[in-house]
């Protein structure tokens, strides 16, 4: 395997929020505090070491930067402020850039006008098929109220309409991201590698990619359950509250005011609880500047928590709006909802924060899939 050294990497990792990494003097106190360290494993130091020597080839197959939950033990501890947890941040932004055939995802994590164009456009698409594309095909604003006294939510935005629309659009978002981790599998098992790994052992170990996705243990073994706890409560109530839009958005976005204790409004509950509890944690965590791994926010991350945010906020206010009889409120809260939402999971999802829900659990199977591999 041929490796190329590439002095202008250092000037393209700084774009991705990389800070003061040349600090580093290797003392390897970040690899002594770092839960994630084993025999053979030297980790984050081994990672400084390849930036500062511009080695992009070994830096794009590793897997460790997805492996790492930011629990900054590392960075409170280095003596040289190397920030070592800050790198491994902007350096799983570089690798789900490099992942991306697109482009995109370079655009949106290097450039604010890509990001905020973006999301304005889509949001005026969302604004202006609600207010003037679907009422001039008589689609209206309906004020009456049904029996029991609910907002007649399914006249105003149509299951028929909404429901094939959702379905499109996570096939695209599944698609790019599917063919992203591709692009990742190729990177790190395939390229240049002088191994291989048997279809058996594929198939062996994949049930620790949906372990990794449900239990999030490698986030666990930092010191801060806190951390792991609200991260795994927004990760829940964010894949319950999408799978229930995507799939069983006929069962969810009903006219009928269903008792507090059905099933259906349970669910909204906990995914409610589970989205407010992680964003309050990370919200007041940056807001408060304590605790280091809060200390060092790119754009990106303010710009995802703030659409989160939105997102959840005008899900409630449908909700309350809805059950006591408001329709206006409701129909207006319902398109500031799908005008946040909307270019959020188109962003999010395939090219930016949220993409890494799916490459961290595929970053430990094909981890483990490494330990197996075999001389060609
Ligand atoms: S603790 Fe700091 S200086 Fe020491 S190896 Fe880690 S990043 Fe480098
Ligand atoms: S932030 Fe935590 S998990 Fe990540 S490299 Fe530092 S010590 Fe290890």
């Amino acid at each position: 395997m041929s490796i190329r050294v590439q002095p202008d990497l250092r000037n393209e990792l700084i774009k991705y929020g990389i800070g003061d990494w040349n600090a580093c003097y290797h003392c390897g106190t970040c690899t002594a505090m770092c839960p994630l360290s084993e025999e053979g494993f030297l980790f984050p130091r081994k990672k400084i070491r390849l930036m500062q020597m511009g080695l992009k080839g070994p830096i794009e197959s590793s897997v460790e930067p997805w492996l790492c939950y930011y629990c900054g033990d590392c960075t409170k501890t280095c003596p040289r402020d190397a920030n070592p947890g800050e790198l491994m941040m902007s350096l799983r932004r570089y690798l789900t850039s490099l992942y991306d055939w697109t482009g995109l995802s370079k655009k949106f994590y290097t450039s604010e006008t890509w990001e905020l164009g973006f999301i304005l456009f889509f949001a005026s698409l969302v604004v202006i098929t609600f207010l003037f594309i679907l009422p001039s095909f008589g689609i209206k604003f309906d004020t009456t109220l049904t029996a029991q006294g609910g907002v007649r939510v399914n006249s105003f935005a149509p299951i028929g309409i909404i429901e094939p629309f959702d379905w499109s659009m996570a096939f695209v978002v599944a698609s790019l991201l599917i063919s992203n981790i591709f692009r990742m599998y190729y990177k790190i098992i395939w390229k240049n590698s002088t191994t291989k790994v048997s279809l058996w052992v594929h198939i062996r170990e994949f049930w620790l990619l949906i372990f990794n996705f449900a239990v999030q243990p490698k986030f666990s073994k930092c010191d801060d359950k806190k951390y792991w706890l609200s991260h795994w409560f927004l990760m829940s109530g964010y894949t319950i509250m999408f799978i229930v839009i995507v799939v069983f958005l006929k069962w969810f976005q009903t006219e009928e005011i269903l008792p507090f204790y059905d099933p259906q409004r349970l669910l909204g509950y906990y995914a409610t609880f589970g989205l407010l509890f992680g964003l309050g944690f990370a919200i007041i965590g940056r807001i408060i500047h304590k605790d280091i791994k809060f200390k060092f926010s790119h754009v990106s991350d303010w710009l995802f928590l703030a659409m989160l945010t939105g997102t959840v906020v005008t899900g409630i206010l449908i909700h309350i709006f809805r059950i006591n009889g408001m329709p206006m409120a409701t129909y207006f809260s319902y398109i500031a909802h799908m005008a946040i939402l909307v270019p959020m999971i188109l962003i999010e999802v395939p090219f930016s924060k949220w993409s890494h829900l799916a490459y961290r659990p595929f970053a430990a199977y094909f981890h483990q899939l490494k330990k197996h591999a075999v001389p060609k």
